[in-house]
């Protein structure tokens, strides 16, 4: 059994005394809001102990209502590749500010964002955008089988795409969290259009495809899973995805969420050349602003209201604040030596934290793609969410709490990824892999 040795219990003790307001807040939160908190990851359920209120955030880390400061590689859970309130898209989200908040007709701003993406994305010809990630895939999946006129659709075990109802199955992140990968709520009829396969496994594909291609309108996965941490396509599994799903009429929608703009600026789909027959965008394109975005083919997309008969629609969608802050960070991005730096320190982090876990004799396994990374308390190869859940959770919940308690703030759950941004720098790297040191020790 795991016994705490005297000087981590007083860790432990001076962590409580230097959290009290995030204690009391988070009591006074739970009264009004389930869980006292508005997603549920954020309450640090799988790692235990109570979630840091944060005050403001600058750079590379965040700052709690106790006056405690982080490193912080959850950026939002993604959206902040450059960091914290960026002076550039601080200035953009001001003068923009100026003008009002909120117009509900077209303005300049949608234009030039929808160009940022479909330059750097040109499986898109047309993109529309949204409020979140969850209202891309939901929407991307209505006009799959608007286009398609087939009901079924694909996804794999572990990927998450939002909380859309028929989407719920077997997702990642929270869902997998909480071991509950059906959600409650969810009717049976809904999930039962929804086909899963486990990631990687070509076979099972071939197998699925060739009997049932009739029904499927399209097949869904996020190209690298970041919502069970950090899984990579197995060299030809994305091939064969877009050989078979091109030789039945199947849409392949590449949801990337998260790895838009983050793999690379051109995502998952120009590091590993494939392109899909729709994308959806999230958080980097919204530059920690709310924003989702899906697009595709001129065929497919024109099938979108008031285009075509497919209804999707949103009150604030393509919010100029959000545009803004967007349009701000997409062109930042696309400045030179962006992702060569980026790439810089993903790697530096990489190769420190591989060498404080074998310093420390603990075994894991490491995986990145571009600036998103994970690492796993398992001896095994992860390459889907039954290898991901070999994971030795407790273990991850010791070395979360004690990289938490070193100033160093993780996502508070082993099956999420971790991110790196352009605001952090060597000496951040340096400090984090001396905390993961010590906190491989106390696994
Ligand atoms: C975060 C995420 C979503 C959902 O986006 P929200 O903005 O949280 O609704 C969908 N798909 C992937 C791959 C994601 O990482």
């Amino acid at each position: 059994m795991f016994m705490i040795d005297l000087s981590t219990f007083k860790a432990m003790t001076t962590y409580k005394n230097s959290h009290k307001n995030s204690q009391k807040l988070f009591e006074k939160a739970k009264a009004v809001i389930p869980g006292g908190v508005n997603s549920p990851v954020r309450a640090f359920k799988a790692v235990g102990g109570n979630p840091i209120f944060i005050q403001k955030a600058k750079g590379s880390k965040i700052f709690d209502v106790d006056g405690n400061s982080y490193i912080d590689y959850v950026l939002s859970w993604g959206p902040l590749i450059l960091g914290h309130a960026h002076p550039r898209v601080v200035k953009a989200l001001k003068a923009a500010i100026e003008k009002g908040t909120s117009y509900g007709a077209p303005t300049p701003l949608e234009i030039e964002l929808a160009n940022l993406v479909l330059k750097a994305y040109p499986s898109m010809d047309k993109v529309r955008m949204v409020n979140s990630g969850t209202e891309a895939t939901m929407s991307a999946i209505r006009v799959a089988r608007g286009f398609s006129k087939r009901d079924a659709i694909v996804k794999f075990e572990g990927c998450y795409h939002g909380h859309a109802d028929g989407l719920l199955v077997r997702a990642g992140s929270g869902a997998t969290t909480f071991g509950v990968p059906d959600s409650l709520g969810v009717p049976k009829s809904y999930a039962k259009n929804t086909i899963t396969l486990p990631f990687n496994d070509s076979n099972a594909l071939k197998a699925l495809i060739n009997k049932e291609w009739k029904k499927i309108s399209c097949i869904i996965l996020e190209p690298v899973v970041g919502n069970i941490g950090c899984v990579l396509p197995k060299p030809g599994f994305l091939e064969t995805l877009r050989s078979l799903t091109k030789k039945y009429g199947i849409i392949l929608i590449f949801d990337e969420v998260m790895t838009g703009f983050r793999v690379s600026y051109g995502g998952a789909q120009e590091f590993y050349k494939i392109k899909p027959d729709m994308t959806c965008l999230g958080k980097v394109i919204g530059g920690g602003l709310p924003v989702g975005a899906y697009g595709g083919k001129k065929e497919i997309m024109s099938m979108v209201s008031p285009e075509g008969p497919v209804y999707q629609a949103g009150t604030l969608s393509g919010n100029p604040l959000a545009m803004t802050a967007g349009i701000e960070t997409l062109k930042l991005l696309s400045e030179k030596g962006v992702y060569k730096r980026l790439q810089y320190l993903s790697s530096m982090l990489e190769k420190g934290l591989i060498d404080a876990a074998k310093r420390a004799k603990v075994t894991t396994r490491f995986y990145r793609a571009g600036t998103m990374f994970c690492t796993y308390f398992t001896d095994r190869d992860v390459f889907d969410y039954k290898t991901a859940k070999t994971s030795d959770t407790a273990k991850f919940s010791r070395f979360f709490s004690g990289m938490l308690r070193r100033g160093i703030n993780l996502a508070p759950s082993q099956f999420e990824a971790g991110f790196m941004s352009l605001a952090h720098t060597e000496k951040d790297i340096e400090k984090t892999v001396r905390a993961a040191y010590s906190s491989f020790k106390e696994c």
